[in-house]
């Protein structure tokens, strides 16, 4: 997930694991171009053995091979920004030490999509967000509003110290507005792998910025910071990213 540089040959590499969530291990000899380097690379997926003395937040990788590699997608215009913006995500998102199946799972699954062309980039962008969130608890509900409890449909009002979601008429006005193809596209990552979303046929751009839009002002509150990786997301599809 992450790699910082020890020495002229030894690096620090943050590694999100299945079973036991984040782990921080040196790799020696990892630097140049060899075989440890490549399998250090951004979101590269890796079997490593790693030794840890007892009550050592930092182990010591005895074996690592790379098994999938991203890097297909750091190449490609669409997608190269997201992998560190992934990786940025899952580093604030899961507690050390803990299994995070799921998040491992997810970033697979989207990984995975995009390297079979089964989704564009920005999608897959906003799929992720979405769900780092959710699964961190703290995504609203996308299908009822949080006011009268009636099914969300057409426009709907936000409202990110919830965070939640409401009929535009249901509560204070002034909050901002998302379109009815962005409740149809939130309604749609939320319930269906990568895949099979479906943008929606008009006003797909909109859809897509407001998705992004409740996301950002979620997880801002929640982090009370912004991810450094968010801001150069925008630099090669010149969405503007300033907050709303
Ligand atoms: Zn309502």
């Amino acid at each position: 997930m992450k790699v910082d540089i020890l020495s002229e040959k030894d690096v620090v590499a943050t590694v999100l694991t299945r079973e036991r969530g984040l782990l921080r291990a040196v790799v020696h000899g990892a630097r140049g171009r060899s075989k440890r380097a490549a399998s250090l690379q951004l979101l590269t997926e890796v079997e490593i053995s790693v030794f840890r003395r007892e009550g050592s937040d930092l182990g010591s990788v005895r074996e690592i091979e790379p098994r999938q590699s991203a890097f297909s997608l750091a190449m490609r215009p669409d997608t190269a920004l997201l992998l560190p913006y992934m990786a940025e995500s899952a580093l604030a998102f899961c507690p050390p030490e803990m299994a995070v199946q799921e998040t491992y799972r997810l970033i697979r699954h989207v990984l995975d999509a995009l390297i079979e062309g089964q989704a564009p980039g920005p999608l897959a962008g906003r799929y992720f967000e979405c769900w780092i969130l959710k699964l961190a608890g703290i995504f609203p509900s996308v299908r009822t509003c949080s006011v009268c409890g009636n099914a969300l449909s057409g426009k709907a009002a936000f409202e990110p110290s919830g965070p939640f979601l409401l009929h535009p008429d249901c509560g204070e006005r002034g909050r901002p507005l998302v379109t009815e193809g962005t409740v149809a596209l939130l309604q749609s990552i939320t319930a269906s792998p990568l895949p099979a979303v479906r943008l929606p046929q008009a006003q797909e751009r909109e859809a897509l910025l407001g998705a992004e839009m409740i996301a950002r002002e979620v997880r801002r509150h929640f982090l009370g910071f912004e991810l450094k990786s968010y801001a150069l997301l925008g630099v090669l599809d010149a969405t503007p990213r300033s907050p709303c």
